[in-house]
């Protein structure tokens, strides 16, 4: 599905990527953890365009998204991006932060566009939060709709950044089971995360990050248990 090749990325002349190749595949969740500075949002950001990139490809479904003439609107309705600070509209209401992208960009009637609204918010337990405004919400709810919002653009990929950071501990666990279960329905993930058991728990596969070098990659119960590098053992250690 997604095709990263020698990607570079330097901001005034500093290289924050330097050289990722990654691949992932149909339904795969991968992971990418990494000390603080490593380049995880950097990465994430390249992927949904929100950064250009100085060399490398990155291909969705072998289209060269990074191409001069590639059709940004189009990718970015096939990725989804959600980040830690939640960024849902405050003067909208929930039901209106999720419809806006269905309606205004993929031009889908209103009507059908709160019906699926509605069935999102009743399967992820929030359907009596519909005509709240997010002020009115815990921040493990905001982030929940933040998610929802991504979802209902039916994205084939979505990008999770840091999603359970700025919330208290006891919101963490809402957030994280509606990822597991957006994982069990096949949605293919990538997922910068500090949550190291949750990052075991769920993915498929497990980037380490240093100083903008994709270092090691591989399944988690190799990468945590029988790391290869130095670098990364030294980080679990911390980290864990
Ligand atoms: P964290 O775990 O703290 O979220 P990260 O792995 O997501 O860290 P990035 O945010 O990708 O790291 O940052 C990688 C490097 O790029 C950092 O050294 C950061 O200072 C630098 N950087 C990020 N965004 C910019 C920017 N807009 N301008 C200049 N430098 C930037
Ligand atoms: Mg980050």
């Amino acid at each position: 599905l997604l095709t990263i090749d020698g990607l570079w990325k330097c901001y005034g002349g500093d290289p924050v990527l330097r050289g990722i190749d990654l691949a992932v595949e149909p339904h795969e969740v991968v992971c990418l953890i990494g000390a603080s500075g490593s380049g995880k949002s950097t990465l994430l950001r390249c992927v949904n365009l929100l950064e250009t990139v100085d060399d490398g490809v990155i291909l969705l479904d072998g289209t060269d998204i990074t191409a001069v003439n590639a059709d940004e609107d189009a990718v970015r309705r096939r990725i989804g991006m959600v980040f830690q600070s939640f960024n849902l509209f405050p003067h909208m209401t929930v039901l209106e932060n999720i419809t806006l992208a269905p309606v205004k960009v993929h031009k889908q009637p209103r009507k059908a566009a709160v019906e699926e609204a509605r069935a999102l918010l009743a399967r992820f337990g929030l359907a009596d939060k519909a005509a709240d405004y997010p002020d009115r919400l815990s921040g493990g709810q905001q982030q929940r709709v933040a998610v929802i919002r991504a979802l209902a653009c039916h994205p084939d990929l979505l990008l999770l950044d840091e999603v359970t950071s700025a919330l208290d501990p006891a919101l963490v666990t809402e957030v994280l089971a509606l990822i597991r279960d957006l994982k069990h329905q096949g949605m293919t993930m990538v997922i910068a995360t500090h949550e190291m058991s949750f990052a075991r728990s769920i993915a498929d596969t497990v980037c380490f990050l240093s100083d903008g070098i994709l270092l090691e990659q591989g399944p988690p119960d190799r990468l945590f248990t029988a790391p290869e590098q130095p670098e990364t053992r030294a980080f679990l250690h911390r980290a864990l």
